[in-house]
């Protein structure tokens, strides 16, 4: 396995060779910030200090975007379509090959179990970089032909054009699914693009620069801004003037920010951002198949995942069965180090979000809730002890306007209330702000179709969570996005369609 210090340029930490030196990227190179300005990233398993990560300042921002606006008006934003897919093939045969690189980092960010990163995290960062070559290369362009008065006609054809340097802001719960899902169709697009990782996962953002140089990809093509929010990398990117577009992944009030920021210019913004997402399960539900898919839902990736259920509405003759198994299987998680492969849960990302998530487990006892199980905090084993751990939860017995029910808590638990009839759950469904994602669980098919027509959700599961088609239109409704992404959806956000209209 490579050690991600030489992977990044950097030289280790002199206290501890297990220290990363983590360095931003910029036209091709690793390079630290003017004044060495640093900030720590810890091991949510452990506590430790993993890496030391240069955190990029104006100066930076400024090269950054210098580089990716030089690239642009390099063979880049020049290059058939074609030739840019296969460069994509490239990048993701070449992250595939460092496979353990990959993954020895996202793990260490993250402290998320092998087994899941393996699975999902890692194939998931190559495959985007392939579904959104072959959807450039596949793409096809509109033509019309029209009569003019002097009856010779005209015709008029579209043509994409990249919209230009595009800011990419980052979460930390899918750190290189979830960059990959903009870089690669940006990419795709010929637009050049400046990452801002966020500050809790840095360090596959950091890899893929090396593997963007390995293949080939033109210097500044692809260039990553290490920094926090406000007053630092992901701000200083935002409001830049060079950059044509931003792209973002996080919380919604992040996203109102950006939105703010990229108001000055006019700038488009795909924001992809929070959710309180229900899961609704009829009487007449394939009962293991529910709690299979509700498991999941709530628990993988410790709840940190933004399509996850926290509202799961029961309907009443099958309640009380519902909460004995879904406890039953909750208590069945294994908290452990990510490497054990009989590891199905890890802790949260950082203390600080282990803060937050632990006021909402004492607000829901203040609310009045029934805790079926967890509630706390797990007794790890000394190594572990200083991590990010919580139990997974489950509630029951809060009303619907409670705020551990209608505010995103982002973590490994969720509330369970039973229902009496389809009219009265599509209602509660829909009272929040949010409208990300809803799990429906029926075998009746024409209720299956009315429920899902319904809801107010940007993507509506029935029989099943999770499962993803690349092509299909991803984002959320209300406060949890504008815009679409996936396939062609991602084209409209990343391309400027220009017509030609020629008289014959
Ligand atoms: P966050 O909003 O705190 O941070 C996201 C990124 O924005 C980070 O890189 C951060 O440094 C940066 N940032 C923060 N303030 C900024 C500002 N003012 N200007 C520019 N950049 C700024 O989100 P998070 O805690 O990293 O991620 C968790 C959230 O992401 C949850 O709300 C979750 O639902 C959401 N999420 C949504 C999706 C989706 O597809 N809808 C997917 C994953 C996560």
């Amino acid at each position: 396995m490579l050690d991600v210090a030489r992977q990044t340029g950097g030289s280790g930490s002199p206290q501890s060779p297990a220290v990363k030196d983590i360095l931003n990227f910029i036209a091709g190179e690793y390079v630290a910030a003017k004044g060495g300005k640093r900030f720590d990233k810890s091991s949510p398993v452990t506590g430790a200090l993993i890496a030391r990560v240069s955190e990029a300042g104006q100066a930076e921002v400024d090269a950054a975007v210098k580089a990716a606006r030089a690239a642009l008006e390099g063979p880049w934003g020049r290059m058939a379509p074609a030739e840019r897919g296969d460069m994509l093939y490239a990048v993701a045969n070449e992250i595939n090959k460092r496979f353990d690189d990959f993954l020895q980092a996202e793990v260490a960010d993250t402290g998320k179990p092998v087994s899941l990163a393996s699975h999902l995290d890692i194939p998931r960062g190559a495959a985007n970089f392939k579904v959104f070559a072959d959807t450039i290369k596949n793409v096809a362009t509109e033509f019309f032909e029209m009569g003019t008065p002097d009856g010779a006609g005209a015709i008029n054809y579209a043509v994409r054009r990249p919209i230009g340097v595009v800011g990419v802001i980052c979460p930390w719960n899918l750190p290189l699914l979830l960059m990959t899902w903009k870089v690669a169709p940006a990419l795709a697009c010929g637009n050049t693009v400046v990452v801002k990782p966020s500050e809790e996962s840095p360090q596959t953002a950091a890899l893929l620069g090396d593997v963007m140089n390995a293949v080939g990809v033109p210097k500044g093509v692809y260039n990553v801004v290490h920094g926090f929010g406000p007053g630092s990398a992901g701000e200083f990117l935002t409001r830049h003037p060079g950059v044509n577009a931003i792209t973002f992944t996080g919380e919604t009030r992040t996203g109102a920010a950006i939105m703010k920021a990229a108001a000055d210019g006019a700038r488009p913004v795909s924001l992809e951002m929070g959710g309180k997402n229900p899961a609704i399960v009829f009487a007449d539900c394939d009962f293991e198949a529910a709690i299979d898919g509700t498991m999941r839902s709530c628990f993988v990736n410790c709840g940190q995942v933004c399509l996850g259920t926290e509202r799961v509405y029961v309907e009443r003759p099958i309640f009380e069965k519902f909460v004995a198994a879904l406890k039953a299987r909750a208590e069945k998680l294994k908290l452990g180090a990510p490497e054990d492969a009989a590891t199905t849960m890890g802790p949260l990302i950082s203390q600080e979000h282990r803060d937050k998530v632990l006021s909402y487990y004492k607000k829901a006892r203040e609310e009045g809730a029934t805790v079926v199980t967890g509630g706390g905090v797990p007794k790890m084993p000394d190594g572990m002890a200083k991590g990010a751990w919580v139990e997974p939860t489950i509630w029951t017995g809060l009303p619907d306007t409670a705020p551990t029910v209608t505010e995103e808590i982002f973590g490994p638990c969720t509330h369970i209330a039973p229902f009496d009839a389809e009219e009265e759950v599509i209602k509660r469904a829909n009272a929040l702000d949010y409208g990300l994602a809803a799990s429906v669980w029926t075998t009746n098919l024409a209720r299956a179709h009315r429920v899902a027509s319904r809801i107010e959700a940007g993507i509506v599961w029935v029989n099943s969570w999770f499962l993803r088609d690349l092509r299909t239109p991803f984002g959320g409704m209300k406060q949890s996005g504008i815009g679409r992404e996936g396939g062609v959806h991602s084209l409209e956000f990343y391309t400027e369609l220009k017509n030609v209209c020629i008289k014959l």
